[in-house]
Formats: structure tokens, C-alpha cells, sequence
């Protein structure tokens, strides 16, 4: 009876030692700075994907849509994003299509009639749009001819210069 008595009186202790401890101002503060760095670091995460969002998005809409995700769900939502965010950086994306570009431009010069900018082949004697001559023919094979060519390179036949025939 007695003994029973003091084990009832040790479980209270323990439990109100418990309640005590949870409504204690200690418990409070812990609880306080817990809560105040969980939402310091949902902000963060959240921030990180707003920057991060504005260097891989331009359609504002979307960019909107995943800055929301990362706001909510807290944590959860920025790693939602970083599973589907776009691989690339709009500026890398940019300077590859730069790029492109510059190569397409590049070819397209060489391949191009220098008066009326029609694509022309590069064996073209004359520009079948604007007829300007692009080309001297070799006079025994009629291969097309380099400006600084001498000599054809297909049939060994020197190009005659227009002075040597001015003098003929
Ligand atoms: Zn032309
Ligand atoms: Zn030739």
C-alpha cells in the first residue's frame, strides 16, 4: 500500500516535471528560436529560388508560378523546383543562339550573290537573279574559277588575265 503510494507520487513528479519543463520559459525560448530559424530559412529557400528562377525563366507567368512554388509548400516547393527548373541559364541559352546566328550569318556571306544577296552555289558561273558575272569559266574545262586563281586547278590551263586578252 505504502509502496504503491510513492510510485503514484514518483509518476505525478515525473509528468508535472514534464508540463512544467513544456510551459517553462525555457521551453518557450527554445520553441521561439526553432520557429524563428524555420522561417528565416523558408524565406531563404524562397529567395534562392526567386533568384535563381529570374536567370532561367523569361516568361513572366512561369517565373511567377515558381517563385509561388517556392513560397509554398514551405522546403517542399523549392525542392519541387529544382526537380523541374529549366537545365539552362537564359544568358547561356542567349549567347548559344548568338552563336548560331553568327555561324549562320557566316555561311550564308559566302554563299551569296555580292549585288542583289541571292543564295547562289559557289560553282555558279553568274547569279541566275540579278545575272552578274560571279565567276570566270576555265576556257577548256569551263570549271568556275577563283578571282586569284592563275592557273585552273582541274585542267592545268592558265587563266587567261582580261589584259592578256585586251592584247590578243
Ligand atoms: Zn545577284
Ligand atoms: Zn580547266
Amino acid at each position: 500500500m505504502h509502496l504503491a503510494q510513492t510510485t503514484t507520487d514518483t509518476n505525478d513528479d515525473l509528468f508535472g516535471g514534464f508540463k512544467d519543463f513544456f510551459h517553462s520559459g525555457t521551453w518557450l525560448a527554445i520553441r521561439n528560436v526553432f520557429l524563428f530559424f524555420l522561417v528565416i530559412f523558408w524565406a531563404a529557400s524562397a529567395y534562392w529560388v526567386y533568384k535563381d528562377a529570374r536567370r532561367r525563366i523569361e516568361d513572366p507567368w512561369l517565373l511567377a508560378m515558381a517563385v509561388a512554388l517556392g513560397i509554398f509548400p514551405p522546403f517542399l516547393g523549392p525542392l519541387l523546383y529544382m526537380f523541374f527548373r529549366p537545365p539552362e541559364y537564359l544568358e547561356d541559352v542567349h549567347e548559344r543562339e548568338l552563336e548560331i546566328k553568327a555561324i549562320e550569318e557566316s555561311l550564308g556571306t559566302a554563299d551569296r550573290c555580292p549585288v542583289c544577296r541571292a543564295v547562289v552555289d559557289s560553282t555558279f558561273l553568274a547569279c541566275p537573279v540579278c545575272t552578274t558575272k560571279l565567276k570566270e569559266a576555265c576556257r577548256r574545262c569551263k570549271a568556275p574559277l577563283e578571282p586569284l586563281w592563275q592557273i585552273c586547278p582541274y585542267c592545268e590551263t592558265p587563266v587567261e588575265s582580261p589584259r592578256a586578252v585586251g592584247n590578243l
